[in-house]
């Protein structure tokens, strides 16, 4: 569906588009088709992170004062609408819309001095230490300690499904500061340096056979009181605000839109004067047909929640949640749809991540690289970022009043 969008954003829509013409190469293409996670990885976050901080384009939604482009919402949606369209790699969340604003609104002014450049330049990689072994929806119940030792806290306990521990060099985390009081008054917001003595990163290779997740132990580790971002046994308001930026306006439709015209032309292609599976199967085409219907929808409601933000409106919890759940089901429908067309080819996984073994010779066409990964890594869109059923019941407290 395309917006109506004023002579100023046409202008700038055509802007990024020349630029990701330019500077999104075909090698950069090549990696980010590889990629099955939810993220860019490593070295391709890296390599794309850098291009978009010498444009001055890496974070979108901060401030000018602090190295923000300045764009209204409506750009802000155009630039992410385009990334998708062109297939750009996803940078992570965990620094530039979460961390970042939280610093913006909590840090001391030398928190915000040290890392928000360092933010912007990509030295500083960031993850997210929230949830705990016990501790996920029912996240007030975490048990990390932190006890005060002079200038320093000392931190024990694990945290775990840490995206990216593996790539960061800083961690975000929340921990017990006391055990009085309510559960969510004890908790406090720090920030450690992944190196620091005490830390180890233990990877936990999903069902698709990604390493995108870690589980991270803390023996003794000595944390600056510097680091600590608001009061001590405040950090529940600080986590809670960044839990606001992490469900922020996103872009899915469009990328959604793509992985269904993959699905459709995996099924339109033909094998050795073969029926292709497009014209033999009405009942796939009709779901396809469904499915891009309400993509379509999803399309509408995102362009409506930009032009919302750009009026100055804030979205609401409601519609909050309802974004959630339409676009974790729809990623989980398209990339059943696309597993689906591939037929025996979704066997294969080129990148060896199902136990083919890295040195396997490839199975099967190009266009089997990655969706039986993203399939299964699609598992997880209704449980991260607030599950399914946690979802349901803020409807059901926000909506219906029970
Ligand atoms: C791929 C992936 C990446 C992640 N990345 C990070 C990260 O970078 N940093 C981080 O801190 N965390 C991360 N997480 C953790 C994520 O936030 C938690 O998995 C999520 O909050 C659910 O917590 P849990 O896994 O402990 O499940 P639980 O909370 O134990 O839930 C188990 C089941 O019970 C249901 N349930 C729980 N409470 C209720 C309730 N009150 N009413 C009804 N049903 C309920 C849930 O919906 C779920 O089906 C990630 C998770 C995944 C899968």
């Amino acid at each position: 569906m395309e917006p109506t969008l004023s002579p100023t954003d046409l202008a700038f829509r055509d802007e990024v588009r020349a630029f990701l013409a330019a500077k999104l190469t075909p090698e950069l293409r090549a990696a980010n088709a590889r990629q099955a996670g939810v993220f860019a990885e490593g070295e391709l976050n890296r390599a794309w992170h850098a291009i978009l901080y010498a444009q001055g384009w890496i974070a979108p939604s901060w401030p000018v004062e602090h190295g923000g482009p300045g764009w209204t919402p409506m750009q802000r949606h155009i630039f992410a609408d385009e990334c998708a369209k062109a297939d750009a790699p996803v940078i992570p969340a965990m620094g530039l819309q979460m961390c970042g604003p939280v610093l913006m609104a909590y840090g001391t002014p030398e928190q915000k001095a040290f890392f928000l450049p360092r933010m912007l330049s990509g030295e500083h990689y960031w993850c997210q230490g929230y949830s705990e072994p016990q501790s996920g929806s029912d996240l007030a119940s975490l048990k990390t300690r932190a006890v005060r030792d002079g200038d320093h806290y000392v931190v024990d306990g694990t945290k775990i499904w840490t995206t990216h521990a593996h790539f960061a060099n800083w961690m975000f985390l929340l921990v017990r500061t006391t055990a009085e009081g309510k559960p969510q008054a004890g908790i406090s917001f720090l920030l450690t340096p992944m190196d620091a003595p005490g830390i180890t990163v233990q990877p936990i290779v999903s069902i698709s056979g990604e390493h995108e997740v870690n589980q991270v132990f803390f023996d003794g580790l000595r944390i600056p009181v510097g680091n600590l971002v608001g009061e001590e046994n405040q950090g529940w308001t600080v986590a809670k605000a960044l839990l606001e930026f992490e469900r922020g306006g996103g872009v899915m439709a469009s990328r959604l839109f793509k992985m269904l015209g993959q699905a459709r032309r995996i099924a339109e292609t033909e094998e050795a004067g073969e029926t292709s599976f497009w014209a033999s199967s009405p009942d796939f085409r009709r779901r396809l047909l469904q499915l891009e219907t309400e993509v379509s929808g999803l399309d509408y409601a995102e362009r409506q929640v930009a032009a919302q933000l750009s009026a100055g409106r804030d979205i609401g919890d409601a519609t909050a949640s309802v974004l959630k759940l339409t676009v974790s089901q729809l990623l989980q429908r398209a990339t059943e749809l696309t597993l689906e067309a591939l037929g025996d080819y979704g066997r294969a996984d080129q990148r060896g991540a199902l136990g083919y073994g890295a040195n396997t010779p490839p199975i099967g066409p190009d266009y089997a690289i990655t969706p039986t990964a993203k399939y299964l890594n699609s598992r997880a869109a209704t449980i991260y970022g607030g599950s399914y059923e946690v979802q349901h019941n803020i409807l059901a407290r926000v909506v219906l009043g029970i």
